[in-house]
């Protein structure tokens, strides 16, 4: 794996709502556990996917930045805000609102807008002076490789679960290491990808946070390992110091819970189109 560089990776914590008053209470709440970073953190509300999305061009942008200057006035510069657009918007939409958010200095700015063009995704990281956090989709080193060659990203985020594992991770975090852009790694899966993704935080220098989800110590994840991703109260989780990723699956994982396919909802605007949110 190349050694440890580190004791302990810094980690965000989820925070999700469909109203600004639930998503600032999951910031304080974040700070009160101890932890200095929030992630999944919209300026547009997690709304009700079965109801159709309209505003007008001038509501959608001012309200997002009203929202990410209240989520800065309630925990002051003690939290870091990652602020995730999950794609939706258009590169000029992105520029607007990243130009707008920028006097709240947030940690970084996520998927503006869809990862498919490098061109795009370069354009707008021209124009804004706050750094972009992409790459969750892709699977493979060439992906990345465009992203970076185009200066169009300062957070990268490769998935173990969908890049060839803790190795394929490895290799992306190296290219990105030779210019300077940190490694966010991607975690929405389980607490296994968790322990994997802190095999990253332990040997990439350019390691920068961990996305933790909420909820890996409930039921049913719980069912599944006999262990767990240790926090150490100030917002880091430390690094396993068992063999292998630090934990295994218990016996029967696999029959005691049982994989739940999850339905695809898609969001819809008001005149019928799709909108990724
Ligand atoms: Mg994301």
């Amino acid at each position: 794996m190349g050694g440890k560089v580190r004791e302990k990776a810094r980690v965000y914590y989820h925070v999700f709502g469909d109203t600004t008053e639930t998503l600032i209470a999951g910031i304080v709440d974040a700070r009160a556990q101890g932890f200095t970073a929030v992630g999944h953190l919209t300026p547009f509300l997690d709304e009700d996917r079965d109801v159709p999305y309209f505003k007008t061009h001038a509501n959608k942008i001012g309200d997002a930045i009203e929202t990410v200057r209240k989520y800065r006035e309630a925990v002051g510069t003690d939290v870091d805000l990652c602020i995730e657009i999950h794609r939706r918007l258009t590169p000029a939409e992105a520029v607007q609102l990243g130009l707008g958010i920028e006097e709240f200095h947030p940690y970084f700015y996520e998927d503006p807008v869809t990862p498919d063009n490098f061109d795009e995704m370069a354009y707008v990281a021209s124009k804004i002076n706050i750094p972009i956090a992409t790459g969750e989709r892709f699977t493979s080193i060439w992906e990345f490789e465009q992203l970076l060659s185009r200066n169009a990203v300062q957070y990268i985020r490769p998935d173990v679960c969908l890049v060839g594992g803790i190795t394929g991770a490895k290799k992306i975090a190296a290219l990105a290491e030779a210019r300077h852009v940190g490694v966010v790694p991607h975690n929405p899966l389980s607490p296994v990808s968790t322990m994997a993704c802190l095999q990253i935080a332990a040997g990439a220098p350019n390691f920068a946070l961990q996305e933790y989800p909420i909820g890996e110590d409930v039921s049913p994840k719980v069912d599944m390992v006999d262990g767990a991703a240790e926090h150490d109260g100030e917002g880091f989780l430390m690094i396993p110091t068992r063999p292998g990723i630090g934990i295994n699956l218990k016996p029967g994982a696999k029959e005691n819970v049982p994989m739940v396919p999850r339905e695809v909802i898609t969001r819809l605007h008001k005149d019928g189109s799709v909108i990724d949110q």
